[in-house]
């Protein structure tokens, strides 16, 4: 839960659009709006050999469960991947004209897992004929497709057999009438919720019909009516060894997971050994009881090679109960995690130097447990747009064990990368701040986002009126408020020599400008965001607006705005001016915080936060629009390969970046056709 979700609220303009690479070995590929990003995972070579062969096992796990999310989001879902996995490796015997077509399908149909688009819920369409469909693979089963069965649906060798497929797959993929949303949350007509979604939670059913039905397995169950009208309970699991509880849904792909994570416990230390042994008891067994303890265990335990693998949101459930099949395996980000450690361990001094009053300074801390790392893969419904993820779900493991939270610094930059120096060019408003995103802009971004959620959060102390938190009393305001007050901490601390002594910054002056530039840009640059109305509604971008209209309307001579060949620009004229700023502004915000000042945060947000003009809004879509940027991303992974010894122990891991989207999902796909030890996909 508490996803950030950067195409939805987080920091792409908070972050300065630098570049530290070229665009082109990051967008590795694009279909229409979406780009196929390589996410990168560079701390992977300084593992030991025992860490890397964890991090093949588990990654091989979450390549075992990739299928079912397909399934669970379509009843067609599965046989789709089949066709076009099937075509797609048999590319030789088609006309070229009608393969790009399929192949622009097949890469948009895999990043969405499944022919919905994964952000609007929406199903989208192929630009190719049913005919032109048929023709791809009837020449892919002559070339030797079809021959094999794939998990659990039969070969098809017979031509007769892959038409009657392909027919009764027809209106699936070619009428967008049938089954138009994956999760319908306020539908027309007169299906409700549960029976106008495609997602297979619970076929056939009406929301009434489960009004009163308790369920055994809520995250792990399909639940459909049996023979006998009653409901029941079809439960995602692999089955024991000993057969005492019997295989379920998905038995397939949870038991081929059970053996790549039997394999990485192995290499785990202790205490993830036994969070893996959950796991696999779980998966085995359904057993929502196991799943709580691997969470116990699991959020407990900080190793360097991390993970989750299971059922876990339930935003694809319009009734808000069943988990999406997903799963990452993560490295600890040491540059980042380093810089945090050591920015928490000096919380006091950032404190004592913040530029409040001192009856709001707190004198001990109690900091967050973030995890900055790098993925290594994400798989089923976890997307490299999520770029922090507070887990485990259950109140019952957080409330009395704490919370992970992660910051996904692999994505983050894998998208700042590719947005963000056509942006910089289109928008800066001189060289020398096209230089310094270019140079400084990345390393800006990341310890903005180290220094906001340390001793960001963190700081500041309240008074006893509102000592139980100041939420209650800001209501309304209270989000925007308290990532206004994190940024400002960023802002502000950014020039404090403190940093330079702790060696987090290289060029602390170009750094801190490269920040600030940013900071002032925002505001101009988020309107894309609101193609509609005047106002604005998310919080974060209501507190980056605060920030540069209050700078720029209290501190003259700090933001400066002006147009140049009909283009509207904002500049830094005065760095120091603007910390001015970022200091008041910062000190009212802790006192309104720490005093509960409704009627003061209200004036704040309502006169700097809110309002815009629409006419500058439309500007910058246009400029924007220009700039032909993606709107949605997928991301790739890399791509572990092993070296088995005779006895199956893992002898080296060699990391991989893939250059073509169609060699991973291939890749994947080809899991259930070969034993487990000669994995050697290409
Ligand atoms: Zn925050």
């Amino acid at each position: 839960m508490l996803r950030i979700l950067i195409a939805a609220a987080f920091l792409v303009e908070l972050i300065i659009p630098g570049l530290a690479q070229d665009t082109s070995k990051v967008v590795i590929d694009r279909v229409g709006s979406t780009a196929f990003l390589q996410v990168r995972a560079p701390s992977f070579s300084q593992l030991a050999p025992q860490q890397k062969a964890l991090a093949y096992w588990l990654t091989q796990a979450s390549i075992a469960i990739d299928p079912i999310i397909y399934d669970q989001l379509s009843a067609y879902g599965l046989q789709q991947k089949r066709l076009l996995e099937e075509i797609m490796a048999h590319t030789g015997a088609i006309d070229s004209d009608a393969r790009a077509r399929i192949a622009e399908f097949a890469k948009l149909f895999w990043a969405n897992r499944g022919n919905h688009n994964d952000l609007t819920s929406q199903k989208f369409l192929p630009s190719f004929t049913f005919d032109e469909l048929e023709k791809a693979a009837l020449a892919a089963q002559k070339d030797g497709g079809f021959q094999s069965p794939y998990a659990d649906l039969p070969a098809l060798p017979q031509p007769a057999e892959l038409k009657r497929e392909l027919e009764a797959l027809r209106p699936s993929l070619f009428d967008p009438a049938f089954e138009p949303m994956v999760t319908a949350k306020s539908p027309s007509g007169r299906m409700d919720v549960v029976q106008a979604s495609s997602n297979t939670f619970y076929p056939g059913l009406s929301l009434a019909e489960l009004k009163d039905f308790q369920e055994k397995y809520p995250l792990n169950s399909r639940v459909v009516k049996g023979t006998d009208g009653k409901l029941v309970e079809l439960v995602y699991r692999a089955g024991t060894p000993d057969g005492k509880v019997p295989p379920g849904l998905y038995a397939t792909f949870l038991k081929k997971a059970v053996e790549c994570l039997e394999r990485a416990r192995g290499y785990a230390e202790p205490a993830q050994a036994a969070a893996i042994d959950h796991l696999i008891r779980y998966y085995q067994t359904g057993d929502y009881a196991e799943w709580v303890a691997f969470g116990i265990a699991w959020v407990q335990n900080d190793a360097t090679v991390d993970f989750d693998n299971g059922f876990i949101e339930v935003y694809r459930d319009a009734r808000g109960a069943k988990g999406s099949s997903q799963s990452f395996v993560t490295i600890t980000d040491n540059k980042i995690t380093t810089a945090m450690k050591k920015l928490a361990a000096d919380a006091g001094y950032f404190e004592e130097k913040a530029p409040w009053q001192e009856k709001y300074k707190r004198q001990s801390f109690k900091l967050p447990v973030v995890k900055a790392v790098e993925t290594l893969i994400e798989t089923g419904d976890f997307s490299v747009t999520t770029i922090g993820d507070n887990l485990p779900n259950e109140n019952e493991i957080h409330e009395k064990y704490g919370s992970k939270n992660f910051l996904f610094m692999g994505s983050k930059r894998a998208i700042e990368e590719a947005t963000g120096k056509a942006a910089t060019a289109e928008f800066a408003s001189d060289p020398a701040e096209i230089e310094r995103a270019d140079k400084y802009g990345i390393e800006a971004s990341d310890l903005l986002v180290a220094l906001h959620e340390v001793i960001g959060h963190g700081s500041g102390k309240l008074s006893d009126r509102v000592s139980a938190g100041a939420q209650p009393f800001l209501k309304e305001y209270f989000s925007t408020l308290e990532e206004g007050r994190a940024d400002l901490m960023a802002l502000w601390n950014v020039w404090d020599p403190k940093l330079k002594e702790l060696g987090l910054v290289s060029n602390q002056e170009e750094v801190a400008k490269a920040m600030y530039d940013n900071a002032a840009l925002v505001a101009l640059q988020q309107l894309r965001r609101i193609p509609h109305g005047d106002t604005i509604e998310e919080d974060h971008e209501r507190d980056r607006q605060l920030i540069a209209h209050y700078i720029a309307d209290k501190v003259p001579g700090s933001i400066v705005q002006f147009t140049r060949d009909g283009k509207t620009y904002v500049h830094v004229a005065d760095y120091q001016k603007m910390r001015r700023g970022v200091g008041m502004l910062l000190a009212e915000l802790m006192r309104i915080k720490a005093e509960g000042d409704y009627d003061a945060i209200k004036a704040l947000v309502d006169k700097y936060g809110v309002h815009f003009d629409p006419t500058l809004r439309d500007q910058v879509l246009t400029r924007y629009e220009k700039l032909d940027l993606p709107s949605y991303f997928a991301g790739l992974n890399s791509w572990l390969s092993a070296d088995f010894g005779t006895n199956g122990a893992v002898r080296d891991v060699d990391i991989h970046y893939l250059n073509d989207p169609v060699k991973q999902y291939l890749g994947y796909g080809a899991m259930f056709d070969r034993g487990l030890e000669s994995a050697k996909p290409f």
